[in-house]
Order: structure tokens, then C-alpha cells, then sequence
């Protein structure tokens, strides 16, 4: 079957036969924009896939409240060897400095019982903002199938269990490398 452009192409019409070509360029290049999907698809909303990210143990991840627009990103490293019997503690470090690699706080601990909390060690309080964000992101994730609209979770596009960069479309979806999920 002929196409529109080669029908187009045969009668000479070459402005026609350009346009049809830009237009194809133009189409094809939304398909292939490798950036705007990673970015778009880092987003996480099932409960059980957010916990999943955020206990695999080397994740970073970025929560934005929807009204206000305030955002926090936090780090939490697992512990390596658990007691036996018991959950592995996990680090919560927030963002407190301009170095998305370096500039983190200590926050808490999710305990051995899978309980978020401050420890003495903590840099901040209670009453922060940070620790106050988290806090409610944790009891929501523990106790609601998905993630309230209020809140927006956005992993860092590293996998949340080993923190190499992540490549593999449905690995960007969920956060976890394909090597690291068959391990979890
Ligand atoms: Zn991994």
C-alpha cells in the first residue's frame, strides 16, 4: 500500500513530503524521551511498594506535600546484621544541606520492631517539620493500602537496595533493581 507521504512524494509535493517528515520525527521523539519517563515514573503509590523501597536498605527518596509544595528528602540505610528474630534497624537521615550525597541529618531509627522514632543521637526534634513529615508517611503507609493524594513520594532513580542507578523501565517503576528484587 502506498503512504500519504509517498503518494505525496510521487506527485513532487516536497513541502508536503517535509512536513509529514517533521511531523513523524516529532511524534517518534515524544515515544523516545528517556528523561521525562524516568522522571515521570519514579513516582511510587502503592503502600507495600513505598515500604518496600524505603526498607530495602540504601534508599533515598523526596516527599512533597501537595498544598504546600514543601518538600524533604531522606536517606534510610539498613542496618546489617538484625538480631535474630527481630526486624533490622534502619537510619533516617533527612536533607539539611545544598549536597543531595553528603548533606543529611540524622533523624531516628525504625527500630527492631518497626517502630519510627528519635533516638538521643537525634539532630533534630519531635516537633520538626522533617521528622513530623516522615512520621505521618510511615504510620499512613503502615495502616492504608496506597499513599494519600496529600503527598507525593518520589524515589532518587538509584535502587533502593544497593543505590546503583537504575535502568530497566520496571525497575524504575518500583525502585528495586532486577538483580536486588529476586533477593528481597
Ligand atoms: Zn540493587
Amino acid at each position: 500500500m502506498i503512504s500519504a507521504r509517498d503518494f505525496a512524494a510521487m506527485r513532487g509535493e516536497d513541502d508536503v513530503v517535509a512536513q509529514m517528515d517533521a511531523e513523524e520525527a516529532l511524534a517518534s521523539n515524544e515515544d523516545n524521551k528517556p528523561d521525562v519517563i524516568q522522571e515521570l515514573s519514579r513516582r511510587i503509590v502503592p503502600s507495600q511498594d513505598i515500604l518496600r523501597y524505603i526498607l530495602a536498605g540504601k534508599s533515598t527518596f523526596t516527599i512533597v506535600s501537595v498544598d504546600t509544595k514543601k518538600r524533604f528528602t531522606y536517606k534510610v540505610t539498613k542496618l546489617k546484621k538484625p538480631k535474630p528474630g527481630k526486624k533490622p534497624f534502619h537510619f533516617v537521615g533527612v536533607m539539611t544541606g545544598p549536597d543531595n550525597q553528603l548533606s543529611y541529618t540524622y533523624l531516628g531509627v525504625i527500630d527492631d520492631v518497626g517502630k519510627f522514632h528519635l533516638t538521643q543521637k537525634s539532630r533534630l526534634t519531635s516537633s520538626s517539620t522533617q521528622f513530623r513529615a516522615f512520621d505521618f508517611l510511615y504510620r499512613w503507609l503502615l495502616q492504608e493500602p496506597v499513599l494519600t493524594d496529600k503527598i507525593e513520594f518520589w524515589h532518587s532513580g538509584r535502587c533502593g537496595r544497593c543505590g546503583r542507578i537504575l535502568t530497566v523501565p520496571e525497575s524504575i517503576a518500583n525502585g528495586i533493581g532486577p538483580e536486588c528484587i529476586k533477593k528481597m
